[in-house]
């Protein structure tokens, strides 16, 4: 998967090939999904949600550029999978999802690999999690119509955002930089999430 979908596909960080290298990704799919784990695409984790494809989770990792001192928030926490992955390359996890089923999943795989640094939260994360902002990197792992404001106001000075945007089932996804109270943007790849739903994203059907 490292080899073939992602340093040859141009994913140049270390830390993050490294940490994908690591993280047991199958233990975070459904048992009849195993087999498929490492494929080059999403798959699906129950409640109509899926686990992101391993390119997809490299390149939004990537362009955060984690050090290993950040403060870090995911929205849409689903199989927990990207969550370890930010978790092993920074210093706090905060991840909001708002299936509680998912929650209640995710936590429990992620306490029994031993991760202390995730915090979770259940509920809709279009609002951010004002409490513990401000966050050096934000990643949203579901498809927004525009960029929540909340989470604009959450980034921390310097701080980077990584966000799909665009129409209900196609997105392209948003690099964001925040200076001062300007915000840098830029547009990269497109791709195709399931839907950011909650007050500041789309409604639910
Ligand atoms: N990062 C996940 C992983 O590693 O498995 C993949 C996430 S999946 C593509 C998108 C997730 O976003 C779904 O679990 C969905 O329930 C969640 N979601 C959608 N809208 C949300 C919202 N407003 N707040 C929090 N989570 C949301």
């Amino acid at each position: 998967m490292v080899e073939e979908q992602l340093r040859r596909r141009g994913i140049r960080d270390e830390r993050v090939l490294a940490a994908m290298a690591m993280v047991p990704r199958h233990l975070f799919v459904p048992s009849g999904s195993q087999p498929e784990s490492y494929e080059d695409r999403p798959l699906p984790i129950g409640d109509g949600q899926t686990i992101s494809q391993p390119y997809m989770v490299a390149i939004m990792t990537q362009y955060l550029d984690l050090k290993g001192e950040e403060r870090v928030l995911e929205i849409g926490t689903g199989s927990g999978y990207q969550a370890a992955i930010l978790a092993e390359l920074s210093k706090m996890v905060f991840t909001v999802e708002r299936i509680s089923a998912l929650v209640q999943k995710s936590e429990r795989i992620l306490t029994d690999l031993g991760y202390k640094n995730i915090r979770f939260q259940s509920g809709d994360g279009t609002k951010g999690w004002a409490e513990e902002a401000p966050f050096d990197g934000i990643i949203v792992t579901a498809g927004a119509p525009e960029v929540p404001k909340a989470l604009r106001s959450q980034l921390a000075e310097g701080g980077k955002m990584v966000i799909p945007v665009g129409p209900r089932y196609s997105q392209t996804l948003l690099k964001i930089l925040r200076e001062g109270d300007h915000f840098e943007e830029e547009d990269t790849t497109g791709c195709v999430f399931v839907p950011l739903v909650g007050e500041f994203g789309w409604k639910e059907e």
